[in-house]
């Protein structure tokens, strides 16, 4: 029988064959050092509209919760960054493939099938950005690196454009150690770069400022006192662009994140010429369907007044 460390070892080796980039594992526990954190986010208001945050905390603090018999949480990271020609109208640049949920989402059945074929039946549930599960306290528990001050997970070989995924599983394991400290020190490029001061205190970012739930995850029309912005037409890079961090970042190798109709050389005509109906057909599997299109065109009324 494979001790923990074996398996480990064995799963490790796996991931990096399955389509992800980097794996640390912690050992299932109540996130203690997160609770006062969340808290405090919540009280003031910083997640906006986003009730479903509110929900569910007991979930997001201690994955035994969500697996019942939990000892351990794997958590992977899988490479987006690509280069981007967009100069007058942007959308993030993890948004222009395919939907990462999806295809994350394959890529984790097939390792647990794997994994299962090896190990035999285990409890576990998957996640991708799409539940109660607290993503960046599991990387940085796990050594895969830090939360830096734009509140992402920043890799210290990799840097910060990475999704990241976890399993939670009723097998013991080997844990990995979090990293000694943080290694953003005195740098605050993210807080002076962020457009509209999102980033209130290092890794406490304002949602009901931030252009990504400005321009996802807010429902209906964009508030009288939404912060002026141009440019940005589904999320923002800006945060994760000026980290020094992300100096070195490689060209991912999924062909599935390879941009869909050519959206990162759309101009402001291309998107101001585009019909609900192409939308529905352009965007079918893309991340940007989640902002649907009447979403889409408040995000392009807000950002094109702004550069009148
Ligand atoms: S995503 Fe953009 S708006 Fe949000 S915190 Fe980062 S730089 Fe600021
Ligand atoms: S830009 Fe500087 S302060 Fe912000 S996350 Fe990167 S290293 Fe940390």
């Amino acid at each position: 029988m494979l001790s923990p460390e074996d398996k480990s070892h064995w799963i490790k080796n796996l991931v990096t064959n399955s389509g992800f980039d980097y794996c640390g594992i912690s050992a299932a526990r109540f996130l203690e050092e997160e609770a006062p954190h969340l808290e405090n986010w919540l009280c003031n208001s910083f997640h906006g509209e986003m009730s479903y945050m509110e929900r569910n905390i007991d979930k997001r603090l201690d994955p035994r919760q969500l697996v019942p018999g939990a000892k351990s949480v794997i958590t992977l990271m899988k490479n987006y960054y690509q280069a981007s020609a967009q100069t007058e109208i942007k959308s993030s640049r993890y948004a222009f493939g395919l939907d990462y949920h999806e295809v994350i989402k394959e890529k984790m059945r097939a390792l647990i099938t794997t994994m299962q074929a090896e190990w035999g039946m285990f409890e576990h549930r998957s996640f991708v950005d799409s539940a109660p599960v607290l993503e960046r306290a599991w990387a940085r528990n796990s050594g895969l690196g830090w939360v830096g001050k734009n509140s992402m997970l920043i890799h210290p070989k990799a840097g910060s454009n990475y999704f990241l995924a976890v399993i939670i599983l009723d097998i013991e394991l080997r844990y990995d150690n979090p990293l000694a400290k943080d290694y953003c020190g005195s740098c605050q490029r993210c807080i002076d770069a962020c457009p509209t001061d999102a980033i209130v205190s290092p890794k406490v970012v304002d949602a009901r400022k931030c252009i990504s739930y400005l321009s996802i995850e807010l429902k209906g029309e964009m508030p009288t006192n939404a912060p002026a912005y141009d440019s940005w037409v589904f999320g923002c890079d800006v945060c994760n662009d000026v980290c020094p961090w992300n100096r070195f970042a490689k060209q991912h190798q999924e062909p599935s994140f390879l941009p869909l109709n050519t959206i990162n050389e759309w101009t402001k005509a291309d998107w101001e010429a585009l019909s609900e109906e192409s939308f529905t057909t352009l965007f079918k599997h893309s991340p940007i369907k989640r902002s649907k299109w009447n979403g889409l065109q408040r995000n392009l009324r807000h950002i094109l007044k702004e550069k009148q």
